[in-house]
């Protein structure tokens, strides 16, 4: 069988050996260059804020709902600015999520933690 690859850059279809990966040293480099990026370094550190902010949610809420407080997040390393989505309830609470783990701001230092089910 033989499968047509592509440049990992320029999306070209390649020829030759099998292991080739680009049309050329330009598209290597420029591919090169671009994983070094200032904006894929910036999507990937957002990444990783939001897999930590999901993974202290799980840790402190295995039960999928239970209170915690601000300090106990913040001492995990979780990060308040970085959320997957936002769920307003018909009462005008703010949900803040991570994947399926959320945090209600209560009054105080408390903090509800809550998990959305999956259907
Ligand atoms: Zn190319």
């Amino acid at each position: 069988m033989n499968q047509e690859r592509n440049c990992l850059d320029c999306g070209e279809p390649l020829h030759g050996r099998a292991d080739k990966k680009f049309c050329n040293d330009l598209c290597r480099n420029n591919y090169n260059n671009q994983l070094n990026s200032s904006s894929y370094n910036l999507v990937r550190n957002i990444n990783n804020i939001l897999r930590r902010n999901r993974r202290v949610l799980e840790e402190l809420n295995p039960t999928g709902k239970t209170k915690t407080t601000r300090k106990k997040l913040a001492a995990k390393g979780f990060d308040f600015d970085h959320i997957t989505s936002i769920y307003q309830t018909k009462t005008g609470s703010t949900y803040m999520f991570c994947y399926e783990y959320g945090y209600l701001l209560l009054d105080g230092d408390e903090v509800l933690l809550v998990k959305r089910e999956e259907s």
